[in-house]
């Protein structure tokens, strides 16, 4: 599962959550992106350092035994593409059966890329539902959808409400809020 994880929240959790036990994975492995190449577009969206990205993933992440994060995408020089994740994936792991599980957001946009030919080849897509989202498959067979339990929540609204000194409990891990506590995180809007 790819992400920024600008804070990794629950929503992000318990999609990983529901797509391992639908499809009996072994493992979820969350790989924080290096600078996405859609956020760097955007000057208005200023993304975390990526040890901090890590690190919260880490965090949120360290209780289940199935669940595991990886630095290939942070460690990859230059802007972050999903087509070198599932590459580096399968160059690390030649003899897993690959899944990619997106957002419904996410999976629009993935299906509006012009190489992702090659994409479908590397890993079975997973789109799961997102409120505010519509999820669709456009006709294709090698993409599953899933619905998993609605969480209203985003990265985005987390930053906006440590910004505004508005509690983040419960939306994300408790880890999570005590490491944006204690680094200062997105005190800024
Ligand atoms: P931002 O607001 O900064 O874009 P985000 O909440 O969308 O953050 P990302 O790190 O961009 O989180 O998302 C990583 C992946 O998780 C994407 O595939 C996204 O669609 C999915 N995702 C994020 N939040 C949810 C949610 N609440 N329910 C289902 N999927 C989600
Ligand atoms: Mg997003």
């Amino acid at each position: 599962m790819g992400g920024t994880f600008d804070p990794i929240h629950h929503g992000h959790l318990v999609a990983a959550s529901e797509v391992a036990a639908r499809f009996e994975l072994d493992e979820v492995v969350f790989v924080p992106t290096g600078q996405p190449w859609q956020k760097t577009s955007d000057p208005g969206r200023k993304v975390s350092e990526a040890e901090h990205r890590y690190l919260m993933t880490v965090i949120a992440t360290a209780a289940n035994p199935r669940f595991t994060v990886s630095r290939v995408d942070i460690e990859r020089p230059g802007l972050t593409y999903t087509i070198d994740t599932l590459r580096d994936l399968r160059r690390l792991r030649p003899e897993a059966d690959l899944f990619f599980i997106t957002g419904a957001d996410a999976m629009a946009q993935i299906m509006s890329w012009k190489d992702s030919d090659e994409l479908w080849s590397l890993a079975h897509f997973v789109g799961v539902t997102r409120p505010g989202h519509v999820l669709d498959d456009a006709g294709r067979k090698d993409v599953s959808l899933l619905e998993v339990p609605a969480m209203a929540i985003s990265s985005t609204d987390c930053r906006n409400r440590v910004a505004s000194h508005h509690p983040v409990w419960y939306l994300v891990p408790d880890g999570v809020v005590q490491y944006i506590g204690k680094y200062g995180l997105y005190q800024d809007k």
